[in-house]
């Protein structure tokens, strides 16, 4: 990673980019663009031989025009002040897209997690939990974490215990966090949400005719050639589900290396290679590529960067061979990559509408533990109950029986994945709607990206000049 990457400007030149086509009033504009509070701190944590080490920590709350503030904690050992207020200004623009009624937010702990133990990783999750409780920066209302790159339900559990340990008898205590495993009040589908709705949003734009025709390629995701960077929780669901929707995986990424077969990979296959032999490269078949980062520039007609930031500059940028950059990953194009991408021809989807399956499904999580009911329980039954009595009138009257598996499939009642998915989809189909509405509104000036931020700035101005500014 290059060390001139200032991940926040980058953010920012995006923004400024489309704010400068809108009528707001720049005054307003720097007020959205602002990160309105970070909190840096450092703790100690006892280390499983007894030393003792200092860890280094931050969360940024980027804006509090909605309360709480909502965003992931990441662990990794390049995380920086920088990048969490990037990450969490990437998330107050993302929860507008998608209509999540929260502020942007972002956490970082700078540690290379897998060089812990589990004792060590639990240690360092509650203390910093700790930290943010003393500054009133997590809470159902206040700020509610979810996982990203290096954490997942496992610190999400911690975090929720933590809290409801010093809240005593905080009802809403669970809302505190979420992408909780399923058994503390966390809500299925989440785990898969993000790279679910990867692919719902690639299925969108695949569907656009008018955008399909511009590429030169044909409509829908099937056939379509997809090489995927990362397989972590968001690049391993998003190709799962492409491989689901009869899309071919070409190449596939981890940090170890990439491989690539044109004929396709069995993605489970993959998987097991690695977790059997450590390491993605020598699958039989396929064709190592010379570094991980090949992966980029590989013959493809989707690229999905999953893994993290600043993959795709200004030096790799001119051999990508993609017709569509898919951004999986928060932030994986340099501002500088995106206009070569965009002169090139290559349709870029924008993290800020593509990624935003987690906060979704993180939103409906965060309601399900407000209203402390499963999503499906009181009408999974009755609906149930109604669809048998139709099918039932449906054969009095042709005097046919439907066969029992015809029946079960007509008769299922609404569980909570189903809605969970059902609410994810609706969301992608929407916000993708409504960003290619105003792409289409601006025209030429407008890529995606800009007409996502469009759709952001006005969203969140409203808000503003609604409520106006207190005092
Ligand atoms: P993760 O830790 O589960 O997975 C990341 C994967 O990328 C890991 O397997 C890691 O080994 C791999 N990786 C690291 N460097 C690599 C490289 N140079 N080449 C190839 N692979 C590499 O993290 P995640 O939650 O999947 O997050 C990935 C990205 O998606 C991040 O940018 C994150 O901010 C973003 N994101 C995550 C979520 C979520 O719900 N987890 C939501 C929105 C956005």
């Amino acid at each position: 990673m290059s060390k001139n990457f200032h991940f926040y400007e980058q953010v920012n030149r995006s923004f400024d980019r489309a704010a400068a086509l809108t009528k707001h009033d720049p005054r307003m504009l720097n007020q959205i663009r602002e990160c309105n509070s970070v909190y840096r701190f450092s703790f100690p944590v006892k280390r499983d031989d007894g030393s003792i080490e200092v860890v280094h920590g931050w969360r940024a709350e980027h804006s509090h025009h909605k309360l709480p503030t909502k965003g992931g904690i990441r662990y990794s050992y390049v995380v920086s002040e920088d990048e969490v207020k990037a990450l969490s200004a990437l998330m107050t623009y993302k929860c507008a897209i998608v209509e999540a009624p929260f502020g942007g937010a972002k956490g970082g702990v700078k540690i290379a997690a897998h060089e812990y133990s589990n004792g060590e990783l639990e240690r360092i999750t509650r203390r910093y939990t700790y930290e943010l409780i003393k500054k009133n920066f997590i809470g159902p209302g206040l700020d509610v974490p979810a996982p990203d790159y290096g954490t997942g339900a496992k610190e999400m559990a911690w975090i929720a215990d933590t809290y409801t340990s010093m809240s005593k008898g905080e009802l809403n205590a669970l809302a505190c966090v979420t992408g909780k495993p399923v058994a503390q009040g966390g809500i299925r589908g989440r785990e898969q949400a993000t790279g679910r709705g990867v692919f719902f949003g690639i299925r969108e734009v695949c569907s656009d005719e008018e955008l399909m025709k511009q590429l030169g390629i044909s409509q829908g995701v099937e056939g379509k050639r997809v090489a995927v960077q990362g397989l972590g929780n968001v690049g391993y669901h998003a190709a799962k589900f492409l491989e689901e929707g009869g899309a071919v995986l070409v190449g596939l990424s981890e940090y170890e290396g990439a491989i690539s077969n044109p004929d396709g990979f069995d993605l489970e296959a993959v998987v097991r290679h690695r977790k059997d032999s450590g390491s993605l490269l020598d699958y039989p078949g396929a064709r190592n590529l010379e570094r991980s980062s090949d992966i980029l520039e590989l013959d493809c007609d989707i690229l999905v960067p999953a893994a993290l930031e600043n993959q795709i500059t200004k030096d790799n940028a001119p051999r990508v061979q993609a017709k569509i950059v898919a951004e999986a990953a928060n932030g994986p194009t340099t501002a500088n990559a995106d206009e070569i991408l965009v002169e090139k021809g290559i349709l870029v989807l924008p993290d800020t509408y593509l990624n935003a399956g987690g906060v979704t499904v993180s939103y409906f999580e965060w309601v399900k533990n407000l209203s402390h009911v499963r999503f499906g329980r009181m009408q999974k039954r009755f609906e149930e109950g109604a669809f048998n009595r139709i099918v039932a009138a449906v054969e009095a009257r042709t005097g046919t029986e439907f066969t029992t598996e015809e029946r079960s499939l007509l008769t299922r009642g609404a569980g909570e994945e189903d809605l969970v998915n059902s609410g994810l989809e609706e969301t992608m189909a929407l916000a993708f709607e409504s960003i290619r509405r105003t792409q289409q509104t601006y025209g030429e000036v407008a890529d995606l990206r800009a007409a996502a931020f469009i759709n952001a700035i006005d969203k969140i101005a409203l808000c503003y000049e609604d409520l106006g500014f207190f005092p």
